[in-house]
């Protein structure tokens, strides 16, 4: 069966503050959470995402091409079906339509409907209701008028499935309908039946804010055990010096010497940063900031960090642990540990849990042993796209 979805994305998410299908969501977007699972499906030919009208501009261009194709949404839920619907491919047999605000949705609930649809023409994933329902006057009172016997509901989520003609007829023959809160209403008004697919709790819609964080949590759980996780080796060593700043790990430390370099001279920081890259392939930080160029005199090493993870996010990694050992023999950094960890989780937007740090001196031998420069290793865990 030649296969398509429709994921509408068209909302204007008033209770969010803002449209909530771009907002972010564990590396990526509410929206581009739906659209994946579809694009990562061989056996969906075409995705038509639709969105609204400032979505659209802002992210139209960005998330069309190969099988995606995005069209504006029309002003009601159902205009923005219609829409997608139109701007589907000749020949499709079977659609899945989703809404981009369940972003749990996962590839074996969408062939579930796929494989339902083929059989009976409608195909609606589906929960049993957990609580008990209450049916309530619709007065002031707010007296119940029934328990209606639990068993017997299901709430409805997205993919709704359909073969294609049978989409169709319900969108032809209900032009005018705009009220509807989902498509399977009007195929089953039609006089289609209508199957409901056992679905996940997981596939819930993102709604309110709070939905965010459950929806992270859930994504980060699944993600964190597939995605492959790279680590990134990184070393940096400065001279220590006199008349100098001492930064380490983006502090200023109280001391007589510092480390003499193009920029702060941050080993930790650069340490970390090459570390970062390394994990990513992305090559060095003297590469963006080479200490030739003189327009990086004096630089913060924060700017690098900035950088590096600009970098990290435009190549859809995430960094998800860092390890770094600084060497030296003066000054004494026990003292600092507590602040310098700090500062690196801040810089790295890392949970201090998921940031080490320590220190050892190097026995009195070589170069740092005698007290003339500072090095640091690191090693950061990357989760890779
Ligand atoms: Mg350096």
């Amino acid at each position: 069966m030649r296969a398509a979805a429709i994921i509408v994305s068209g909302g204007s998410g008033s209770r969010m503050g803002r449209p909530k299908q771009f907002l972010p969501l564990a590396g990526l977007t509410v929206a581009e959470w739906s659209l994946r699972c579809f694009v990562d499906m061989a056996e969906v030919e075409s995705v038509v995402l639709v969105l609204g009208e400032d979505s659209f501009r802002e992210h139209g261009a960005r998330l069309s091409g190969g099988k995606v194709k995005v069209v504006a949404a029309g002003p009601t839920r159902m205009g923005s079906v219609r829409a997608g619907f139109a701007a589907l491919p000749d020949n499709v047999e079977i659609v899945a339509v989703h809404d981009g605000a369940r972003s749990m949705i996962t590839p074996e609930i969408v062939r579930a409907t796929f494989a339902e649809a083929a059989k009976s023409g409608a195909a609606v994933a589906a929960v049993p209701v957990k609580d008990t329902l209450k049916i309530v006057e619709r007065s002031e009172t707010r007296l119940v008028s029934e328990t209606p016997e639990r068993a017997r509901f299901w709430a409805a989520q997205t993919p709704q499935t359909y073969r294609y003609s049978i989409l169709k007829e319900a969108l032809e023959k209900f032009a005018g309908e705009a009220d509807a809160t989902d498509e399977s209403q009007l195929v089953e008004r039609c006089g289609h039946k209508v199957a409901v697919v056992e679905s996940s709790y997981e596939n819930f819609k993102i709604t309110t804010p709070e939905d965010i964080t459950m929806a992270t949590a859930i994504i980060e759980a699944r993600e964190g055990g597939r995605r492959e996780s790279r680590a990134g080796f990184g070393y940096d060593i400065h001279r220590l010096v006199e008349g100098r700043e001492l930064w380490l790990a983006g502090v200023k430390l109280p001391h007589t010497k510092g480390l003499l370099g193009h920029s702060d001279g941050d080993a930790v920081l650069h340490a970390c940063c090459d570390a970062v890259l390394g994990a990513l392939g992305l090559g060095e930080i003297g590469i963006a900031f080479p200490p030739t160029d003189p327009k990086f005199k004096g630089l913060e090493s924060k700017a690098i960090v900035a950088h590096v993870l600009a970098k990290t996010a435009a190549f859809g990694g995430e960094i998800v642990h860092l390890d770094a050992t600084l060497i030296a023999e003066e000054p004494k950094l026990k003292p600092h540990y507590e602040k310098l960890k700090a500062s690196l989780s801040a810089l790295f937007q890392l949970p201090e849990s998921r940031v080490s740090l320590k220190a050892k001196s190097n026995e009195g031998l070589d170069a740092i042993g005698r007290g003339e420069a500072i090095a640091c290793h690191a090693v950061a865990t990357v989760l890779a796209p």
